[in-house]
């Protein structure tokens, strides 16, 4: 997905609502609660991502805050806790996780049906392979939210491993899934460079980097077909016009154009796709790169800019196949570009660069991805697995 950078204006802004937050811990420790928490979380709001995460636990700790504001807090802070992980970087850096976690538990306690508090409490132990702290978080989340996918597939991971043991695949087990590729932009220069030999690349490139933090597969991708833009040019789908489009993209329109596609050079109903396209926006045109990823309800697509193949820039196919699976975009606090940052970190959670993403999923992402792995194999009708 694009990336942004945070706004120039905020952090101008960053050394006034520094002074006029204490104010406001100044004057919520004294009141009652309502108002002043609520100026209090849009003071915080207003500093920069990464300062957040300190300034709430500040807030947080002050000693006479009326229960009710404590939780306001906890919840506001979650909502970030959440984007973040010490394993989203490959050199660890200080992290007060024991202070985090003992606000979260505060927090779980006095509202266990809160998502935010239960999603960001029960990945922080699962990325530390404590899963008999996370399984009752994880019971607590599912059972408020029945359908929330990271719930279900952390409860499942849970219940099914021991404290300290690494979430994998099993190697003569794994599952194998099988990519169709389509050049949609009648780019000509595109075209010269996304051939089916470089898209059986492709399938090495993902096989290579779709990995965890320690370097084991967790699927197999699978080169199943090809088509070029001469083949399907003529085609009545309307996922075409998306190939070269100048309008801003839109999701849920090109979802709706896949998901009614009936032609099978274009769209493999029972593989995940892989389309080559060229992505424009206003100030570059089409010199743009945003690619994008889908999991489209387990039959999963992935738009990659032309100019992105053969894997030479921030890891962008196994970023993207990081969406297919259902997986959200992450922030790593003062990432600058070359940081060896988790797959799905983003310059959009605005927390620094989205960095080069080359360090492998956590725990906690890599239980959503076998999870969704399942439910898209049996979506598509995919049987095989590899020996
Ligand atoms: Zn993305």
């Amino acid at each position: 997905m694009q990336s942004t950078v945070h706004s120039g204006s905020e952090m101008r802004m960053k050394a006034m609502k520094s002074i006029s937050f204490l104010f406001l811990i100044f004057s919520l420790s004294q009141g009652p609660a309502g108002a002043e928490v609520t100026s209090t979380i849009a003071a915080i709001e207003q500093l920069h991502r990464a300062r957040r995460l300190i300034a709430y636990p500040e807030a947080i700790r002050q000693p006479r805050i009326a229960l009710a504001d404590r939780l306001a807090l906890t919840i506001a802070f979650s909502k970030h806790v959440k984007k973040v992980s010490p394993h989203y970087l490959r050199t660890r850096r200080a992290w007060d996780l024991d202070a985090w976690i003992s606000i979260l538990e505060r927090g779980f306690q006095a509202a266990p049906q809160d998502p935010d508090i239960a999603w960001s409490l029960a990945q922080i132990h699962i990325n530390e392979r404590r899963y008999s702290k996370a399984l009752p978080i994880a019971e607590a989340f599912k059972q408020a939210n029945p359908n929330h996918h990271h719930a279900v597939a952390w409860q499942i991971a849970c219940n099914s491993l021991c404290d300290g043991t690494p979430l994998r695949s099993n190697p003569k087990n794994i599952r194998v899934m099988p990519v169709h590729f389509c050049v949609l932009t009648k780019n000509p220069t595109a075209s010269q460079l996304a051939t089916m030999d470089q898209c059986r690349q492709e399938c090495e490139i993902l096989n290579h980097n779709f990995r965890s933090s320690d370097g084991h597969a967790l699927v197999e991708f699978s080169f199943k077909s090809f088509s070029s833009y001469a083949q399907i040019r003529n085609t009545q789908s309307d996922l075409i016009q998306y190939g070269d489009s100048v309008e801003p993209y839109d999701s849920n329109r090109v979802a709706r154009a896949f998901n009614q596609c009936k032609d099978t050079q274009v769209r493999d109903p029972n593989a995940i796709n892989f389309y080559i396209f060229d992505s424009h926006s206003d100030g570059p045109k089409f010199s743009d790169r945003t690619s994008h990823g889908k999991r489209n309800s387990n039959r999963p697509y992935l738009m990659l800019d032309w100019q992105r193949l053969g894997n030479n820039d921030q890891n962008a196919e196994a970023h993207e196949m990081g969406h297919c699976f259902g997986l959200g975009h992450v922030g790593v606090p003062g990432a600058s570009k070359n940081s060896p940052t988790n797959i799905m970190t983003s310059a959009g959670e605005q927390f620094g660069s989205g960095g080069a993403r080359t360090h492998g999923f956590t725990e906690a992402q890599i239980a959503l991805i076998l999870y969704h792995a399942k439910r898209t194999s049996r979506r598509l009708g995919i049987t095989t697995q590899s020996n």
